[in-house]
């Protein structure tokens, strides 16, 4: 099988410095993007930029470079608006990531919203990001954690679901791709079925905004979050879609400056949107650089990245499969580039190391998700996921490589 791809790999592999690294005497192959993914130059450049050439605080100065900043920082918030097609930027909030998102929800809407009784509905394969916010609402409200049961493929029991859904459920959040077992949830079906019971809609996007092109007003979901550095942006940095009318009736998450329009000791008045829900100084220097690694991603284009990303999951779906004593965890019929494997014999901790000693990363262990593990009757799994600038020759390195661990391993 041959990797046919509208895009030239060779070249988006010299946009990413860290590539040419050499680990444990051999050159670095990267599979492990469902973690984090590496920068391109224009990245690091933006970040380099910005401190040399632009660093100031933003919206209060008024002086040149805090103009500048404030630009290029607002510039990412619409940036982001079209990444998602958000219908206005006041809906993009800027977070520290994807659980920073989720805990935003939960301490604000949620603390207003949710009452006594109030059921949560999540899934059987959520990150523990989108659990423990959730967990900790509903203990504090004595309200209710639903978790939707998986079928043997790792795919989501939709008849289950939608007989969990009742007047009782006010919010429904769920992971848009599993981070653990490649799994595309039908979310667009999903919130349509939460909103004929009006409940809200959250959806974890850390996976989904990297590998599928995302339309929050064709999902009409109530909110989106996702990380930046599993989309080749720096870390510390992400975002929170909301709908515009659900952001308005929420109370802000931190108080202090920037969230405020004017403060007295008897009563402050709160900023418009955006503003009121972020407050204090932000990250500006990665928000901006936010931006670089949106405009690379689209200047490659999603559908093409896709596509790679897709051929490369088939050809080492297959490559794997060959292998005896190894199972695949997670076959659901639409993946993304996310492969769980255990073998029946090797523990994933000895797979993760002996693959490190040849210079391959992967991940090994409970990928943030052990409810999911238990149910599975697992300690953990490997875990291979790729991105825009892996190639099939490393699908076969790592395949080699695993060939020498069961060497090792078998004797
Ligand atoms: C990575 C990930 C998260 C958490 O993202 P952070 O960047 O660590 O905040 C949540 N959900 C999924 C599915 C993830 O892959």
């Amino acid at each position: 099988m041959n990797i046919d791809t509208k895009i030239n790999i060779a070249a988006i592999r010299e946009d990413f410095p860290i590539l040419n690294e050499q680990v444990n005497g051999k050159a670095l192959v990267y599979f492990d993007n469902a973690a984090t993914s590496q920068k391109p130059q224009v990245v690091i450049d933006a970040l380099n930029q910005y401190y040399t050439h632009t660093n100031a605080n933003i919206h209060r100065g008024a002086h040149y470079l805090a103009a500048k900043a404030t630009s290029e920082y607002e510039a990412t918030r619409e940036a982001i608006k079209t990444f998602l097609n958000a219908e206005s930027s006041e809906e993009i909030i800027f977070t520290k990531g994807t659980t920073e998102g989720i805990n935003l929800v939960a301490a604000t809407y949620g603390r207003k919203f949710i009452k006594k009784g109030d059921e949560i509905i999540i899934s059987t394969m959520e990150h523990h990001s989108n659990i423990v916010p959730w967990q900790m609402l509903c203990e504090e409200k004595e309200a209710i954690l639903k978790v939707i049961p998986i079928n043997e493929t790792g795919e989501l029991d939709l008849d289950a679901y939608k007989n969990m859904l009742s007047d009782r459920t006010k919010l429904v959040s769920i992971v848009h791709i599993s981070n653990a077992l490649g799994t595309i949830n039908p979310v667009k079906e999903m919130i349509e079925a939460a909103h004929q019971v009006d409940a809200v809609v959250f959806v974890d996007g850390a996976q989904g905004a990297v590998h599928l092109d995302i339309d929050v007003q064709a999902l009409d979901c109530d909110f989106y979050a996702f990380s930046g550095h599993k989309v080749y942006a720096p870390t510390g940095i992400g975002a929170l879609y909301g709908k515009k009318a659900i952001l308005e009736k929420m109370p802000p998450y931190h108080g202090g400056g920037e969230m405020i329009k004017e403060v007295s000791f008897e009563k402050t008045t709160y900023n418009e949107l955006p503003f009121k829900i972020e407050a204090g100084t932000p990250n500006i220097g990665d928000v901006i650089a936010f931006k670089a690694a949106l405009d690379y991603v689209q200047g490659i284009g999603k559908a093409h990245i896709a596509a790679h990303e897709k051929a490369l999951l088939d050809y080492a779906t297959q490559q794997l499969a060959a292998i005896e004593g190894l199972r695949i965890v997670g076959t659901a019929k639409e993946k993304a580039s996310v492969i769980s494997f255990v073998f029946e014999d090797i523990h994933h901790a000895d797979v993760g190391v002996l693959l490190d000693n040849q210079g391959i990363a992967i991940r090994t262990g409970h990928h943030c998700a052990q409810p999911l593990m238990k149910h599975l009757g697992l300690s953990g799994t490997s875990r291979a996921s790729f991105a825009v600038y892996n190639t099939q020759e490393e699908v076969d390195q790592f395949i080699t490589g695993l060939k020498k661990v069961i060497k090792m391993m078998r004797g």
